[in-house]
């Protein structure tokens, strides 16, 4: 091939033509306060520590479990299903891969309200799929007849919603597979700190698939590790879609310890959401729009405009998430820190205002 060929001109027309998912700022290095990614303020339980240091030896030349059975044990017992029920993933990010991969194929059609985690459209468009991207209502609940379409192969449903926090109860998320044509994804990463959730609705509703990460609720975000809930049938296409060694040895190892300290998530949980409420009403009192966050973040808008506030606090070295959808003014995703990060940034905003 000539040199000067246009290398990038060799990958399929409909990746040539795609933007690319853009993750939030990870800054390297300095001191910041960093409410942009949602991950966890407090570190991961002691235990997962433990486990991880007991998991580095001479056993790292072996391959992982390619089946994680250990991990898959502890999150059934933990939930209520069976093992079979569970696929570990290279993060939550990865379970949602490989279900568009084994559901959407090209130039078929996949549906997500919106707003909500801009991922799904990536994926889909990986597949060289369509979107079908139905509005949330004002109110952020979601327009059920505007989602079902003939043909749809796929439903992705973020509950806890993200950029919202807001939540659809599980029977109205129950009503909306009974009339689905096609599997419907409950992407609950952020259901740690719900108080309703849909985990054992596979068992009722075999077209319901629901995702879980520990990079939020259990502070593990850098050692990437997921998982999904579905029916067994589906598990077992869905093994032949994963890369055989998905997860790592480690990442399982601390998943699975962090799954076996409950008590100390409820801890961790309970520090956050009353931070979360203290953020809320500060904001509120601000004149921003907050509605109830049911997880660790909140999604503020109609206060101070908010590019301008997004840059100055960035000058600052305080990092808040600035979120742009189509038809919607753009607003701040702020991650509900531990109290002092907290504290600084309501300072920082209050002398903006
Ligand atoms: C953070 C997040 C994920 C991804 O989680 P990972 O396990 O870190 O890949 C998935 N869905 C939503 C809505 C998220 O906010």
């Amino acid at each position: 091939m000539e040199r000067s060929a246009e290398v990038n001109q060799l990958v399929l027309p409909h990746i040539a033509r795609m933007e690319g998912y853009v993750p939030g700022e990870q800054p390297q290095g300095g001191t910041f306060i960093k409410l942009n990614t949602n991950e966890n303020p407090y570190p991961p339980s002691p235990r997962v520590k433990r486990a991880l240091i007991e998991a580095i030896d001479d056993r790292l030349r072996f391959y992982p479990d390619p089946a994680a059975r250990a991990f898959r044990e502890t999150a059934a017992a933990l939930h209520g299903v069976e093992p079979d029920m569970i696929l570990a993933g290279n993060g939550s990010d990865d379970a949602l891969t490989i279900l568009t991969r084994a559901f959407v194929g090209e130039g078929e059609l996949a549906a997500y309200p919106s707003p909500s985690y801009l991922l799904y459209s990536t994926l889909i468009s990986l597949q060289n799929g369509r979107a079908h991207v139905v509005p949330f209502t004002p109110d952020w609940r979601l327009n059920t007849d505007e989602i079902i379409r003939p043909g749809l192969k796929l439903v992705y449903l973020a509950n806890p919603n993200s950029p919202s926090g807001t939540t659809i109860p599980p029977d109205e998320v129950a009503e909306l597979a009974e009339r689905l044509p096609c599997p419907l994804i409950v992407d609950e990463a952020y259901g740690d700190f719900a108080a309703r959730t849909c985990i054992t609705l596979p068992k009722t509703h075999p077209n319901v698939i629901v995702t879980r990460t520990f990079s939020k609720g259990y502070g593990l975000a850098g050692i990437r590790l997921g998982y999904l809930v579905a029916d067994p049938r589906i598990v077992a296409e869905l093994n032949k879609v994963k890369d055989s060694y998905n997860c790592d040895a480690l990442s399982l190892v601390a998943g699975k310890a962090a799954l076996e300290d409950q008590a100390y998530l409820n801890e961790t949980r309970s520090k956050i959401l009353a931070t979360r409420a203290r953020l809320t009403s500060a904001l509120r009192e601000l004149g921003y729009q907050v509605p109830d966050s049911h997880a660790n973040f909140v999604w503020a808008t109609g206060g101070m405009p908010a590019v301008e506030t997004f840059q100055q606090l960035k000058q600052q070295n305080i990092f808040v998430r600035l979120m742009r959808y189509p038809d919607h003014a753009p607003g701040l995703r702020i991650s509900v820190g531990d109290d002092a990060e907290i504290d600084g940034f309501l300072e920082a905003l209050r002398k903006l205002s």
